[in-house]
């Protein structure tokens, strides 16, 4: 999961069950906010896109997305930002994840 937008994040043991920290698409995200470079873009219909030419790697997104979504790839010292593709949704048998048109 090293370079995933997605985290399963363990509540204290397989008893007490996990938690998926996905990003939730704001609608005025805080992420794009802070970024001084605005390489967070605007995506329609909540959440941002990433321009990665742009970015210069200062972590303000990463710190800024209350929800810990914003996750980080050591290898390019850049964000790892959910690009709504829905593919995780295919993957979850209980269908705790789902993608809405907006
Ligand atoms: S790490 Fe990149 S995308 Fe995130 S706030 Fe900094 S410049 Fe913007
Ligand atoms: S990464 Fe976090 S702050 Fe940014 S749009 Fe997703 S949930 Fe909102
Ligand atoms: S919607 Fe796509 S980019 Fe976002 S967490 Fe799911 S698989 Fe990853």
């Amino acid at each position: 999961m090293s370079r995933s937008a997605i985290l399963v994040r363990s509540a204290g043991g397989i008893e007490r069950g996990f938690t998926i920290v996905v990003c939730r698409a704001c609608k005025d995200p805080p992420c794009a906010r802070v970024c001084p470079t605005e390489a967070l873009s605007l995506r329609p219909g909540g959440g941002v896109l990433l321009i990665p030419s742009k970015c210069i790697g200062c972590g303000n997104c990463v710190s800024a997305c209350d929800i810990g979504a914003v996750m980080w790839d050591y290898e390019s010292m850049k964000p790892i930002i959910c690009t709504h593709c829905g593919y995780c949704v295919g993957f979850c048998p209980h269908n705790v994840l789902g993608l809405e048109e907006v």
